[in-house]
């Protein structure tokens, strides 16, 4: 068993790998199973040596990785490309909604001397917000980030 930096491991079952997922534990094999599992997140990964590949079970489509020798490749969702049309798409839904109400604050500026004229500038701040939240909230939702592992390390001491 190797464990020098220096020179690449393949995936197999006696070694240990960094947890693709919290990037926090180790991932070594379950007794008895051709499966590995994290020591921190618990995430449960399936083993297919002949492509150096892990799958995550647990979601549909499963998260995939490639062992390259040294790290894991960026996880893919099995069977989906996200390619440039998903990034563009998520600018634009960004982008788009707050330009609109920018542009009908600053063309159509209420007077400043009315009550709440403020209010224009708040909804395109909220506007840009809410919109970055959505995209953000689906990228957790669609690489499983597991902030509830996080959390659970951070509260409870490790064994
Ligand atoms: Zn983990």
């Amino acid at each position: 068993m190797n464990k020098s930096p220096v020179f690449s491991t393949t995936l197999n079952f006696q070694d240990h790998y960094p947890c693709p997922i919290c990037r926090i534990g180790t991932i070594s094999t379950m007794p008895l199973m051709e499966a590995m599992s994290c020591d921190f997140c618990h995430e449960i990964f399936t083993i297919n040596l002949e492509s150096q590949e892990i799958k995550m079970p647990s979601r549909q489509p499963p998260l995939v990785w490639r062992w390259n020798g040294w790290k894991w490749n960026q996880a893919q969702l099995e069977g989906v490309e996200l390619g440039w049309g998903y990034i563009l798409a998520a600018i634009a839904f960004i982008i788009f909604p707050t330009s609109l109400i920018a542009i009908g604050a600053y063309y159509f500026p209420p007077r400043p001397d009315v009550p709440l004229s403020w209010i224009p500038y708040i909804w395109t701040i909220l506007t840009f917000l809410l919109h970055l939240s959505i995209i953000i909230w689906i990228f957790i939702e669609v690489y499983q980030i597991p902030i509830q592992a996080y959390w659970r390390a951070i509260i409870q001491p490790r064994n």
